[in-house]
């Protein structure tokens, strides 16, 4: 066992972002983290949080099975869980209403400090509204940055930078960036231009006049100069899902990947004085999850674990710089099953999501309004890879054109793709406990000054209170307790107080 505990922050960081070891990782895991990375007191000068959102529990070492399957190497984010001095821990997600949180909820949990009620934007069921830490850190002289592959509007980068009633008013979200934002990258852009937003308004105007630069191609990020301010919308909405991209010449050529968004960030960011927030989000782990989509998650996974490894490359030469790697919520909670005698079939299983070409949701564009089972059979061929059975496709085919609903045993499959992904479980191995969020801790990983307070299970808005503390910043927000909450909703959650004490 190699002694660590001389090794400086740095060399954690380079340690992290070594590539290629070789699958010897596991060799490396020291019995306790190096003495000076868990130094209290030390403070970050840049804190970059990146979230995979909808990442339950398991996603991780499902993610690290297929990328040996699908690109013979394994994942960053098993790197850092095997690196000496890394800080591992678990949140606890619960919003103010509800065990399971909705994403505008654990936005804001971080964003400011308190628990909202599930849908809400850093603001509290009574009207209190919450200032969150975007503009808290814009205040102290630090710069701020957004990346996505959501609308750059969605609840993800919102409770960072927005104070919203509703998650889903994203017209009256995007124009409250420019206050506090330097660098907003992602999809999105139905909510800015004014021939795309439904009241007219030019917000690419407002935004070009307080000095930002608008990008809407790939090109623009990978290469030529790299204004101080910018806006990059990539699309009218979400980006497209990576496998999409990945097996169409068009949008390769035209989206960026979110490795790339986080490196022109970062590169941007990097020129302020005073250091700053960045929070890079891999948006659609979560919506490949509500649709169990087995193959979209995984590539979504490694698209967000590509930007991770991307992150770690470029702050090892630097020891000023806190990342934390986390999840806001788990979210139908994927993970492969034993599968044939002795489960000896389960790798197998695994190596057939490698032979997927498209998303369920392209699937859906070509399969039209009400498809023959002919044509549902053509298209599943062509976008999973897998050969179905008959009874399978009939079972999808029915729920496509709502001929039959009643052998689905759990309602929140009920739907086209709920039906889907079980019908492929029997294939990939790869079983849904539903179609929405789910109450799981999410890991998070920690790496940096300040990273040995993201040790244990934590909430969510402890995340605010050590970053405000790390950064010194002061600030007003209050945390309304459930019982408070209660009296504004009008009725008490079902769950003993003591859980959110
Ligand atoms: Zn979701």
């Amino acid at each position: 066992m190699p002694d660590h505990a001389g090794c400086s922050r740095r060399d954690v960081f380079k340690l992290a972002a070594a590539v290629g070891l070789g699958g010897g990782a596991a060799g490396l895991l020291a019995d306790t983290p190096p003495a000076d990375v868990a130094k209290p007191g030390a403070a970050p000068r840049n804190i970059i949080l990146m979230v995979s959102d909808g990442m339950s529990l398991g996603v991780p070492s499902l993610a690290e099975a297929f990328s040996h399957a699908a690109r013979q190497r394994g994942t960053a984010w098993a790197r850092l869980l095997t690196t000496p001095g890394v800080v591992h821990g678990l949140f606890d997600t619960s919003s103010l209403n509800s065990l399971v949180t909705d994403s505008a909820a654990a936005s804001s949990a971080w964003g400011s400090g308190s628990r909202v009620f599930n849908g809400a934007l850093n603001v509290l069921p009574d009207g209190t509204r919450l200032t969150p830490i975007g503009v808290l850190t814009r205040d102290s002289g630090r710069r701020v940055g957004l990346v996505t592959t959501t609308r750059i509007t969605h609840a993800t980068p919102a409770g960072v930078a927005a104070v919203q009633p509703s998650r889903d008013d994203e017209n009256d979200i995007a124009p409250q960036y420019v206050r506090c934002v330097d660098v907003l990258l992602g999809g999105g852009r139905k909510h800015f231009a004014p021939g795309e937003r439904n009241d007219g308004r030019d917000v690419l105007r407002e935004y070009a006049d307080a000095g930002f630069t608008v990008w809407t191609h790939r090109s623009e990020v990978s290469s030529g100069p790299r204004p101080d301010r910018v806006l990059g919308l990539f699309d009218s909405g979400h980006l497209p899902y990576v496998i999409d991209v990945r097996n169409t010449p068009e949008l390769t050529e035209r989206i960026p990947t979110l490795a790339e968004l986080s490196a022109a960030a970062i590169d941007i960011l990097a020129r302020s004085e005073r250091g700053y927030l960045l929070q890079i989000e891999g948006g659609r782990v979560d919506h490949a999850a509500h649709a169990n989509d087995a193959a979209a998650l995984l590539w979504e996974q490694l698209s967000f674990d590509d930007a991770l490894d991307t992150v770690l490359h470029l702050v090892s030469e630097r020891d000023d710089t806190l990342l934390i790697v986390t999840s806001d919520h788990g979210n139908s909670n994927p993970g492969l099953n034993g599968m044939g005698d002795d489960y000896r079939d389960s790798p197998r299983c695994l190596e057939r999501v490698v032979g997927a070409r498209a998303s369920f949701a392209a699937c859906e564009k070509r399969r039209g309004g009400r498809p023959s089972r002919e044509l549902v059979a053509d298209v599943l061929r062509a976008s999973t890879g897998v050969e179905l059975s008959s009874t399978e496709i009939d079972a999808v085919h029915a729920a496509l054109t709502g001929a039959d609903r009643r052998a689905v045993l759990n309602r929140q499959q009920s739907g086209w793709a709920g039906v889907l992904g079980q019908a492929l479980s029997n294939h990939f191995g790869i079983g849904w406990t539903g179609t929405t969020h789910t109450q799981d801790w999410v890991l998070v990983s920690a790496i940096g000054p300040g990273a040995q307070r993201f040790t244990g299970l934590r909430h969510h808005v402890a995340w605010f209170a050590e970053v405000a503390g790390l950064w010194g910043i002061r600030h007003q927000n209050p945390e309304m307790s459930a019982e408070e909450a209660a009296r504004f909703a009008g009725r008490v959650p079902g769950v003993a107080a003591a859980h959110w004490a």
